[in-house]
């Protein structure tokens, strides 16, 4: 039999024992979460943090340890070190936190106001937008502003004399308009339209607007129509058709669902495949891309090309994609042009891709694996 005292004594210690558990549990989570966000998405700082947000944020953290070590002659107790801080030295701290909690964060959203206003400023001369009358102007504006944002970002590297054409965005609020509007397959939501030597023609549903912000996090769709268009220019302004659509869209996934705003776009492709049978992944030819394909045909087909784009930029340099293009558009055949800037052949590259451990997502290894056995 338990006695009385020793039950009071247990209970006693049970709100601490919750707590500290729910302490570990929280912190196996967060470990399980990162560790779970890597191995599918491989997050390096790079891509997480701009090398300029977070330097200064690595400075201020060792600035403040560096304080607290070389002053505070603190024992390694837990409720002794901060009661010994003088009320000057604890001043100093909240103010060096509370400068980045809100110094920070006010300093990215300064500057990104004032490149949005500039971008804006560019897109007026460049582009010429037909929006439906139910779009608002700041969806207007924001898809303007990642229209542009990427136009600039890829033309300064990879477009010698970029064409001074004006680009047509017919924007919508609602897919019916652009499946009435133009001919687009059902699945699509958005679409360029070229014509060889012509100005490019982009269908685009409107970007979201935060009604007290103005601002959202941009969706994938102005980077991905944008690098078709600049890849239309790479190319000289030929015809699309001289590189196969499967590499057009490797490279429009690639360069639209770079940096952090798209971290969550990447993790619901990679997780995507993953639930996917694995005769719909694991193929030794690239996908093609139909009028009238299923959804999950068309989502496979998008997925695959991204994990490829990926691949090839990693294993061959994001530049050289861009190289491939540019050959073509002086007049090299594309396999020759593949061949010649990776040292492969196209479709034994998109083999060696869908056998790579590296980058087929974890379940297709855990479905090669269960066959192998
Ligand atoms: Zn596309």
């Amino acid at each position: 039999m338990l006695d009385r005292v020793t039950l009071v004594r247990c209970l006693k210690r049970l709100p601490r024992l919750i707590g500290r558990l729910m302490l570990f549990v929280l912190f196996l989570g967060t470990l399980g979460l990162v560790v779970g966000v890597a191995l599918v998405d491989q997050i390096r700082p790079a891509i997480l943090f701009r090398p300029y947000i977070l330097s200064p944020i690595i400075a201020a953290l060792i600035a403040l340890s560096a304080y607290i070590t070389l002053k505070g002659k603190a024992k390694k107790t837990k409720s002794d070190w901060l009661s010994r801080w003088s009320k000057k030295r604890k001043r100093i701290a909240i103010v060096i936190i509370a400068v980045l909690l809100v110094g920070l964060p006010l300093a990215t959203t300064g500057t990104r106001y004032l490149s949005d206003e500039r971008l804006l400023e560019q897109a007026s001369t460049q582009f010429q937008v037909e929006a439906s009358s139910l779009a608002s102007q700041g969806q207007i504006e924001n898809t303007l502003i990642e229209l542009e944002r990427q136009l600039t970002k890829l033309r300064s590297s990879y477009v010698d004399e970029p064409p001074d054409y004006i680009i047509v965005v017919r924007m919508f609020t609602d897919v019916s308009e652009l499946q009435g509007g133009a001919s687009t397959p059902d699945w699509a939501d958005a679409s360029v339209q070229i014509t060889p030597g012509q100005s490019p023609l982009i269908y685009i549903p409107v970007e979201p607007e935060n009604q007290r912000f103005g601002r959202t996090a941009p969706t994938q769709r102005p980077a991905h129509e944008m690098t078709h268009v600049v890849t239309y220019e790479a190319l000289n302004c030929q015809s699309m058709t001289l590189i196969p659509r499967f590499f057009h869209e490797a490279l429009a996934q690639y360069e639209s669902l770079k940096g952090m705003p798209n971290l969550v776009s990447r993790l619901c492709i990679r997780v995507s495949l993953l639930s996917l049978e694995p005769s719909l992944v694991l193929r030794d030819e690239p996908p093609e891309l139909y009028v009238e394909m299923t959804q999950e045909d068309v989502d496979v087909f998008y997925a695959l090309s991204y994990e490829f784009g990926r691949y090839l930029a990693h294993e061959y340099g994001e530049g050289r994609l861009w190289t491939i293009v540019q050959l073509v558009g002086d007049g090299m055949e594309f396999h020759d042009a593949f061949a010649s800037v990776t040292g492969r052949q196209y479709l034994d590259a998109y083999k060696e891709f869908s056998q790579d451990w590296l980058y087929a997502p974890v379940i297709v290894k855990y479905h090669q694996w269960q066959e192998q056995r």
